[in-house]
């Protein structure tokens, strides 16, 4: 079956897996761009889509705009909601990130109920929706994480991208259930990495490699646990939640891992190309310098060396997920990385 899809984020690092998916499978995806007029954002899927069965439409539309996600709502069968802005650095954490989120999941969500036409909204959460910091699965006593948990730790000024992710997640569940004209279905990735279609993306997928290639963390990388997933593994997520049944949440992580970890994939492969880190670093010095990183002292307390497990079992049965082996993700990304020259 041919769905209409409207899809916010589709210009980002995973949305354009996700609209490329799309259009390859004969969909007509309804894009949202902030701004038209700047087609550098969005030319290379106007290429992807003259190769494909699908239709690309061009639509504008703004997370902080109320009603300008009405238009291309109306008529569309489906939503794809992944723009959110995923930045770790920014001055003012309430208006760079949790407005945005949480604002912009109100207003996409309202669309929705206004279109008439939806019965689906697929939301992009994160890992970070259901944990905040690592100490979390200790402090709850958990063996492992799973879709039962919502981060109970983060906030405003402690993790405050996680806290957009939380906060805009229960707005999300809220919303959808006082009605039922459509239904909501939410992916909760682990950290994402993978080759990039978009040369435009903020993402802290992209700056985090490029970090590790270009040397941030050579003379000891901190030791830090993340679930670790292929951004394709996360599109065939989103295509699969929208065209088939699906319920509820689910994280889609592969396996877990740490900066290190990443180091020995890429060495194996590239020698002493790049400048990585070859042990950890130790925590007492990154509590000292870690603003030199761009982390708080409390981060450093509560996430370096406490280990994590992400129980991934529901989105390989319910969304048949077969994830792709985390040396692959990485090679290919740092392949696509050389091949554009940015590192
Ligand atoms: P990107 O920064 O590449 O994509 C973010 C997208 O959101 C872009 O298309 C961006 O548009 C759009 N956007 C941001 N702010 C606004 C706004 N005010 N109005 C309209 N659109 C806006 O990030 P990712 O692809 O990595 O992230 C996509 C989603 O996945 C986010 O919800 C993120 O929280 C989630 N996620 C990401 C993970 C990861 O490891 N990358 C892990 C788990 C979840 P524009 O091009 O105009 O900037």
């Amino acid at each position: 079956m041919k769905h209409t899809i409207l899809v916010t984020g589709g210009t980002g690092y995973i949305g354009s897996w996700v609209t490329k998916g799309l259009l390859e499978n004969g969909h007509t995806v309804r894009l949202t761009v902030r701004d038209k007029s700047k087609p550098e954002k969005f030319a290379f899927l106007t290429e992807i889509a003259n190769d494909s069965p699908g239709t690309l439409e061009i639509w504008e539309a703004d997370l902080m705009k109320a009603g300008s996600f009405d238009a291309p709502a109306k008529g569309a069968d489906l939503i794809a909601h992944l723009a959110s802005p995923f930045i770790l650095n920014v001055k003012d954490p309430q208006r760079d990130l949790i407005d945005p989120a949480v604002k912009g999941t109100e207003n996409v969500l309202s669309a929705a109920n206004h279109s008439g036409t939806v019965k689906k909204v697929v939301l992009t959460s994160s890992v970070a929706a259901i944990h905040g910091d690592n100490v979390d699965m200790e402090n709850m006593g958990l063996e492992e994480f799973t879709e039962a948990q919502f981060n109970t730790s983060s906030s405003l000024n402690h993790q405050p991208y996680s806290y957009s992710k939380v906060m805009a997640e229960k707005r999300a569940w809220e919303i959808a259930n006082a009605q039922s004209d459509w239904q909501l279905v939410v992916m909760n990735p682990a950290f994402v990495m993978g080759p990039s279609l978009t040369t435009q993306s903020k993402s802290e997928s992209l700056k985090l490699v490029t970090d590790l290639l270009t040397g941030k963390f050579k003379s000891g990388a901190p030791e830090l646990y993340f679930g670790f997933v292929d951004v394709r593994d996360i599109a065939k997520a989103h295509i699969y939640g929208l065209e088939h049944t699906a319920e509820g949440r689910h994280i889609l992580s592969n396996q877990v891992a740490s900066f290190l970890d990443m180091s020995k994939v890429i060495s194996k492969k590239y020698g002493n190309t790049y400048k990585l880190p070859k042990s950890f670093a130790p925590k007492w010095l990154l509590s000292l310098i870690g603003g030199l990183f761009g982390v708080t002292r409390m981060f450093v307390k509560n996430n370096v060396g406490y280990h994590l497990k992400l129980n991934n079992n529901k989105s390989k049965t319910a969304l048949k997920m077969e994830y792709i082996p985390f040396e692959t993700t990485v090679i290919d990304m740092v392949e696509q990385m050389r091949a554009q020259k940015i590192i």
